[in-house]
C-alpha cells in the first residue's frame, strides 16, 4: 500500500476529492479510520460542470460523491487512495493556499 505521507499528526495534510473523476463508490468512507469522508449527493450546480461521461456514470451509481467533511481529522495514512479505483483523491498541506 502507498502512503501519501508518514504522519503522525492529524490534520497536518488534508485530502481532496476530485469531483469530475469521483464516482461515489464509497471505498474510501468506508476505509477511513477517521470519518474525514462521507458521500453526499452531488448539488445540482456542481453536477452542471462535471464531464459528460461522469454525469452519465453517476446516474447510474446514484449520484452520490466523497466529500471531505472533516479534513482536520486526516492523518495521511493513504488507505483511501489505496482503495479508490478512480484515482480521485489527492493531499494538500494544510497551510498551502486556498483554491488549489
Ligand atoms: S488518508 Fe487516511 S485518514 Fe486521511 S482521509 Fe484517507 S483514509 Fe482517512
Amino acid at each position: 500500500m502507498n502512503r501519501a505521507f508518514d504522519c503522525d499528526d492529524a490534520g497536518m495534510v488534508w485530502p481532496l476529492v476530485d469531483s469530475e473523476r469521483c464516482l461515489g463508490d464509497a471505498g474510501c468512507v468506508s476505509v477511513c479510520p477517521y470519518d474525514v469522508l462521507a458521500l453526499q449527493p452531488v448539488d445540482a450546480a456542481s453536477h452542471d460542470d462535471l464531464p459528460e461521461s461522469t454525469r452519465f456514470l453517476l446516474s447510474l451509481s446514484g449520484g452520490l460523491q466523497a466529500v471531505v467533511v472533516a479534513p482536520e481529522r486526516c492523518r495521511a495514512c493513504g488507505l483511501c487512495l489505496a482503495v479508490c479505483s478512480q484515482d480521485a483523491i489527492d493531499f494538500h498541506g494544510r497551510n498551502e493556499s486556498d483554491g488549489g
